[in-house]
């Protein structure tokens, strides 16, 4: 019987309803969802770029299943799957998570990876890096700076003038026209 009130828990906790993506574009244009799409400028106090720290129930409530899978779990998207690869827009590619603006498409390439590649962001301070061991590879991560949110990976054989190559998932990014 504690087996199964426990197992009833763990089952109310995992059903919190996430926004398809067509939903959260529909609270975004309404006005519901706090932000998506749309540029939300840094904000310093004594000299420090202000954090945003949310509980994993806010997060799924805010994010699509696919974002809360790569920005909260640190998942990648299968390459050449993503909206933004192939965008050649001029505009700014903001955090999904939070609005920080991240990359300009003034700085993205043609990496043939199939993700989203730039070679440097709008902002050092507006990226955070750690290292990730995981698949047995030694990588630098790429978070963002506000949210914490996972963005990609960071190498050092891109295209001058930083010889960066900042590979980043589509679903981490939403564009906002120049
Ligand atoms: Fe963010």
């Amino acid at each position: 019987m504690k087996y199964l009130s426990l197992l009833l828990v763990l089952l109310a906790c995992n059903a919190v309803q996430q926004p398809t993506q067509e939903q959260k574009r529909a609270q975004v244009s309404s006005g519901s969802a706090a932000l998506s799409d749309t540029i939300v400028p840094a904000q310093y106090k004594d000299g420090h770029l202000v954090r945003i720290d949310k509980t994993d129930a806010e997060w799924k409530a805010q994010l699509t299943e696919m974002e809360y899978y790569v920005l909260r779990e640190k998942g990648t998207e299968r390459a050449f799957t993503g909206d933004l690869w192939n965008n050649h827009e001029k505009g700014t590619f903001v955090c999904a998570g939070c609005g920080l603006p991240l990359f300009s498409s003034e700085t993205k390439f043609e990496s043939g990876t199939g993700w989203p590649s730039f070679y440097q962001p709008i902002k050092p301070e507006f990226i955070a890096d750690a290292e990730d061991h995981s698949y047995g590879m030694q990588r630098d991560e790429v978070l963002c700076a506000r949210c914490g949110g996972h963005q990609g990976h960071v190498f050092n054989d891109g295209p001058k003038p930083t010889g960066l190559r900042y590979c980043i998932n589509s679903v981490s990014l939403d564009f906002v026209k120049q």
